[in-house]
């Protein structure tokens, strides 16, 4: 895997699609379970179960790891941090929204600034009926703009397009919306993909450390 991707408009320290062995000393991640729960750093041990992962100014770095499903990094203007891991069973969730309100809650009033990384693009992400089912409840707005008919009862999905849809929803401005353009993983060797090499693929970390915290200035 030869990818590290970076987007400038995060401005803080992040990578995107770099091998796990390369993650930045002291970084923590959870124990990913496709669901919507979101943890702070400092409560992150190694079991710890969640989809998303916040980390204030002066913390340590986050990360999650994917191969195929979608990982977004996001900050406050101030530095708080998120890494959140979304397939289409978090996306039924509301992971990127809960990720986002947790951002939003942990800085409030800070403007954020997000960026989603190489997932499965919709050239390659086929999926059925029960899969739509369960995404129709929490993207009925956005869903049918982002589907096309494939074999019968199939449909292709464009997971960044319900990615963008939802971080828009959580109240992030378009304008601070990145996405690296390389993205499909499952067209591109450079990344890792379950939908191309099967279950035994390898992952991706994607990862963002917090900024500096504020000092106080005196005069
Ligand atoms: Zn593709």
């Amino acid at each position: 895997m030869t990818a590290a991707l970076q987007l400038s408009m995060l401005g803080v320290g992040h990578a995107f699609a770099v091998a796990p062995e390369a993650a930045p000393p002291r970084l923590v991640r959870p124990t990913q379970v496709h669901g919507s729960r979101v943890i702070d750093a400092a409560d992150c041990e190694a079991e710890t179960e969640a989809d998303a992962i916040v980390s204030v100014p002066g913390s340590i770095p986050v990360g999650i790891v994917t191969a195929d499903c979608i990982p977004v990094l996001a900050r406050t203007e101030g530095g708080t941090v998120v890494a959140i891991h979304a397939g289409w069973r978090g996306l039924a969730l509301g992971v990127i929204e809960a990720g986002i309100q947790a951002l939003a809650d942990t800085a409030p009033g800070e403007a954020i600034s997000a960026g989603i990384g190489p997932c499965a693009g919709p050239c390659c992400y086929e999926v059925d009926s029960p899969v739509l089912d369960a995404l129709e409840d929490w993207h009925a707005g956005a869903l049918s703009t982002a589907v096309r008919p494939s074999r019968p009862g199939h449909q292709w999905l464009d997971l960044p397009r319900l990615a963008l849809a939802a971080l828009s929803r959580a109240g992030v401005t378009s304008q601070s919306i990145g996405g690296v353009p390389e993205g499909c993983t499952v067209c591109h060797p450079a990344f890792e993909s379950v939908r191309r090499d099967g279950a035994g693929a390898g992952r991706m970390l994607h990862w963002i450390s917090p900024g500096e915290p504020k000092t106080k200035q005196y005069c």
